[in-house]
């Protein structure tokens, strides 16, 4: 799809009220696209039988498939039949029912954990499937491995021009702020502002401390995303990673500044640790020509100020 061919485009972006979805759905947008967004009252994206018969009805140039069970580390771990069967339903019936309507493009998004828990690091794509996963999130990753498998699979048999990326971790506006079931990030911008607020002299960190992590600012993801809707067009899934990563110390103490309140650091090591180390090559998709990334620390004070107005 061209430039010209993207902006005149009547794109789908499933799961809009997600943090990845309503971000993307503002930048196609910004491009002049005309977005689609669908809540689970009008169509529920479990019931394939509904998808089809929405999707018939409604038929979009282009489909962005950002909807997905999400969640932290806990989360995954408590709650694996939510994380496996609704994310296999979702994508498959999003995907072959974009086969049936003769979609132009799609884009399919995965996640970093679809990688073996041991694999080389920074990880390139082509790790995949060559070791066991991570057990905190298999049922997740297992889920957005047959999606990425399936988008190929249409490529392979059927030409279409279908593409999936892999996001590293996220935050930004429209996140999860729920302490059991969130991502480490947001997690910790809560705790931190809930132990400013109430003067509070420790702050629990879950594990060492010592993991590291990537991150990237939603707005970022989608920026990106636009850029491979425009060029990018290959079989292989692609990284999109902001190439910097800190220890879960250093995120903390990071929150900390940007809070500006500095409570002691308490790791509470009966919580899982999760993989030790996560950081995407992103090269493929740096030599493309994308490079457009805000600084952490810019990223969590844009994020902070944010919650600040419409709260957590
Ligand atoms: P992961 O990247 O899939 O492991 O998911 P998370 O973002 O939930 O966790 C990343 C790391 O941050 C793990 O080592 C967690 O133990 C650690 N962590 C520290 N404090 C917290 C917290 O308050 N919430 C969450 N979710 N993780 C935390």
């Amino acid at each position: 799809m061209t430039v010209q061919g993207l902006a005149a485009s009547r794109i789908w972006v499933a799961g809009h009220r997600g943090m990845v979805g309503g971000a993307v759905a503002r930048r196609l947008e910004a491009e002049g696209c005309k977005v689609i967004r669908a809540g689970r009252d009008v169509v529920d994206l479990v019931n394939q039988r509904a998808v089809n018969v929405w999707l018939a009805e409604t038929r979009p140039d282009a489909i962005v498939l950002a909807a997905a069970k999400v969640g932290g580390i806990q989360a995954n771990d408590t709650r694996p039949v939510d994380f496996l069967y609704e994310n296999l339903m979702i994508e498959a019936n999003i995907i072959h029912a974009a086969h049936e309507c003769d979609v132009e493009r799609l884009l399919f998004l995965g996640s970093s954990c679809i990688y073996p828990k041991m694999a080389p690091q920074p990880i390139p794509e082509d790790s995949l499937l060559t070791g066991p996963l991570e057990s905190t999130n298999e049922w997740y990753a297992i889920a957005k491995i047959a999606g990425i498998k399936l988008v190929q699979a249409h490529r392979k048999q059927y030409g279409r021009k279908w593409i999936s990326a892999m996001p590293t971790n996220l935050y930004g506006p429209g996140d999860n702020y729920d302490l059991q079931s969130s991502h480490v990030l947001p997690a910790l911008l809560r705790k931190f502002h809930e132990a400013k607020v109430r003067g509070d002299k420790e702050v629990v960190v879950w594990g060492s401390g010592k993991p590291l992590r990537e991150f990237l600012h939603c707005d970022d993801l989608a920026d990106a995303l636009v850029f491979l809707l425009q060029n990018y067009d290959d079989y292989e899934h692609i990284n999109v990673g902001s190439g910097v990563e800190v220890s879960i110390r250093e995120l903390a103490e990071t929150i900390a500044e940007v809070v500006g309140y500095d409570a002691e650091l308490v790791f509470d090591d009966s919580k899982p640790d999760g993989t030790p180390r996560k950081l995407m090559d992103s090269s493929r998709l740096h030599a493309l020509g994308w490079n457009n990334i805000r600084s952490l620390k810019d990223g969590i004070r844009s994020t902070y100020e944010e919650v600040l107005k419409n709260g957590f």
